[in-house]
């Protein structure tokens, strides 16, 4: 470690993404062993939505299929825990310090499961929100994952146009599922090629099956899906 990082160690000790209590070691913005336990890690997930605990296959997906192959998920999200703090705190607050962190989980997360494609396609933010954010969230988690695995497929970023948004956050499951309907476009096509759709959140899956269309009538061969957070079934009824 360079001198100038131990000083700026000692002067501004790092802390913990999450919670802020300080961190015994420095290094890159990172959660403490507290916080990780209540990231809740994502294991036996139903393979094609990512549904915790309905491994291998959910009921949903079994009669109703989404139109993506497979979604790898780090994460369940529930409401008012460490994560949803975290994601709240990157994407409304501009804290790079936690997406740094979150992205960095997200990815080392993802390469250890997701296999490779051609493409790594996040999920584009409108214009107007993008104008207002300063960042696309999908864009950091894709991109995070294309450095720290480049056998996950070429970044492009500019494959998807979302051409019309709401914030999906303030609309029902119904007007949800509408909004992100004929909410995306695939700008060019992508004969042949196999693609990996990245979001930071999935709930309904409706933005993610909108996004797969696309890419599959644009000549896709198969469209896998990763999210940083998956919102399970039950905690969506509450
Ligand atoms: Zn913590
Ligand atoms: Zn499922």
């Amino acid at each position: 470690m360079r001198i100038v990082d131990v000083l700026l160690a000692l002067l501004y000790p790092p802390t913990c993404a999450g919670c802020r209590r300080e961190l015994n070691r420095a290094g890159p913005p990172r959660f403490c062993g507290t916080c990780l336990r209540d990231l809740g890690c994502i294991r036996d997930a139903c393979l094609q939505c990512g549904e915790p605990g309905a491994e291998p296959r959910c009921n949903r997906c079994a009669s109703r299929p989404p139109p993506f192959r497979r979604t790898f998920a780090c994460f369940s999200y529930r409401a008012g825990g460490v994560l949803a703090d975290a994601i709240a705190r990157w994407k409304y607050g501009g804290d790079p310090e936690v997406g740094v962190a979150l992205e960095r989980h997200f990815a080392e997360h993802t390469a250890a499961r997701a296999l490779c494609y051609d493409l790594v396609v996040p999920v584009p933010l409108h214009t107007s929100k993008l104008r207002g954010r300063g960042f696309n969230q999908a864009a950091l988690l894709a991109r995070a994952l294309t450095r720290c695995a480049p056998c996950a497929g070429q970044f492009a970023p500019q494959v998807l146009v979302r051409s019309r948004g709401q914030v999906q956050a303030r609309l029902g499951r119904r007007a949800r599922g509408r909004n992100a309907a004929d909410t995306f476009a695939a700008r060019k096509s992508v004969p042949e090629r196999s693609v990996l759709l990245v979001d930071d959140i999935l709930t309904s899956g409706a933005t993610a099956g909108s996004c797969c269309r696309a890419l599959l009538a644009s000549g896709a061969s198969v469209v896998d899906v990763a999210v940083l957070a998956r919102t399970p079934r039950r905690e969506r009824l509450t």
